[in-house]
């Protein structure tokens, strides 16, 4: 059980007038927040108080030992291919062919060479693999891909494939998902990254990516990867002109989800990025409601023990802020990613150990360098 001390932090929240206090007192008796509670949070224009609840919670989560801690791994992202046969609208890396302009393909042995050619390859710990979806990209060539991986780097975790990615598989393949989970399973797939959930809006989804597996199939795919005892994240993608109960909802759904079968690590609130998009970017969030998303993300989250976020999409001051707002998670060194800087974001494409530690610490928190599935690897007092 997390120790809270007291400091003026809960002196404010939990002054009778603060109309936060009925949620703070439901937050430290450890009682589940209802819809209500989610939208009182979100109709709050008292930020640094939601700032409190959200760090409280983050607390209450979290081992006392573990509570000044803000995680990060050493990862390298491998986006095989951009030519993607999915049509969504908020999408700027996917190409329709190999033939089209800036499209790219890489085969399992450029993949090791660059791999090889990274300085940094001694030290790391995960490999993060989405790509588009194509018939090349086909269950032998993971197989092969995942067994060459683990031959040359066995040091190394493979995080790869998101739900869509494995419901693709499945189709091509003539398999059931499960099916093609157990196989990658069996050739070293480790764990899920959280992509491909987009918001668990039918709305959102008609309008924007219509092709795109269900809200039902994305958890089903991760309930199963559960039962077949791999670990996996959850994200959000938000900025595409959802509504916030339409937020609110789709993290109600992971709560659902995590309720029945236990295997999610972290919940990333993701931000849309708009060039090259057929999304209007008047729909991006303001820095004011990014805080606000990962206080509700940890505040109804009961159960998912890591908010993460991703400094690829949120930049580095963002990020750091978010730190009082709930975030114990800021993802990773990254290097070579793609996906994000294919729609407009200007952040590095890369962040060296030496400026997250500087990062946290400023923060008042203490670095951890984690491996995927949070065992700690090296703590920066
Ligand atoms: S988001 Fe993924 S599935 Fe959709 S078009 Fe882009 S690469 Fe393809």
């Amino acid at each position: 059980m997390a120790i809270l001390t007291p400091n003026a932090s809960q002196d404010y929240i939990t002054a009778p007038s603060n109309p936060l206090k009925a949620i703070y007192d439901k937050v430290v008796n450890r009682q589940r927040l209802t819809k209500q509670d989610g939208f009182d949070i979100i109709n709050s224009n008292d930020l640094l108080g939601i700032g409190i609840l959200a760090d409280t919670a983050r607390k209450i989560v979290t081992p006392p030992e573990r509570q000044d801690h803000v995680y990060w791994v050493h990862n390298y992202h491998i986006n095989i291919t951009n030519v993607c046969e999915g049509t969504c609208r908020f999408c700027a890396f996917s190409r329709r062919s190999e033939k089209a302009m800036k499209a790219y393909f890489w085969t399992v042995e450029e993949i090791v060479e660059q791999v090889r050619n990274y300085p940094g390859v001694a030290e790391l710990s995960e490999f993060h693999i989405v790509s588009g979806m194509t018939p090349k990209l086909n269950l032998e060539f993971y197989i092969d891909l995942f067994e060459t991986l683990q031959a040359n780097f066995p040091h190394v975790h493979i995080k790869g494939l998101t739900a869509a990615e494995i419901d693709y598989l499945a189709k091509l393949e003539g398999m059931t998902s499960e099916e093609v989970l157990k196989t990658l399973k069996a050739h070293g797939h480790g764990s899920m990254p959280g992509g491909g959930a987009e918001v668990f809006s039918d709305r959102v989804r008609e309008l924007l990516y219509p092709d795109k597996i269900t809200h039902w199939e994305w958890l089903e795919i991760h309930g199963l990867a559960h039962k077949l005892g791999m670990k996996s994240n959850a994200t959000l993608l938000a900025g595409l002109g959802e509504t916030w109960e339409e937020r609110l909802d789709h993290i109600l759904y992971v709560r659902d989800q995590q309720d029945q079968t236990g295997g999610f690590m972290t919940f990333i609130p993701l931000n849309c990025w708009y060039d090259n998009t057929a999304v209007d970017p008047a729909n991006a969030l303001t820095g004011v409601e990014n805080l606000k998303l990962f206080a509700l993300s940890r505040l109804m989250l009961d159960n998912v023990p890591y908010i993460k976020s991703y400094w690829i999409q949120h930049g580095m001051k963002m990020s750091q802020v978010s730190l009082s707002f709930g975030v114990n998670d800021l993802d990773g060194t990254v290097t070579q990613e793609k996906i994000t800087h294919m729609a407009g974001s200007d952040t590095p494409q890369a962040i060296t150990k030496a400026d997250l530690v500087h990062m946290i610490r400023q923060a008042g928190k203490i670095p951890v360098e984690r491996d995927t599935l949070y065992n700690i690897k090296q703590i920066f007092e």
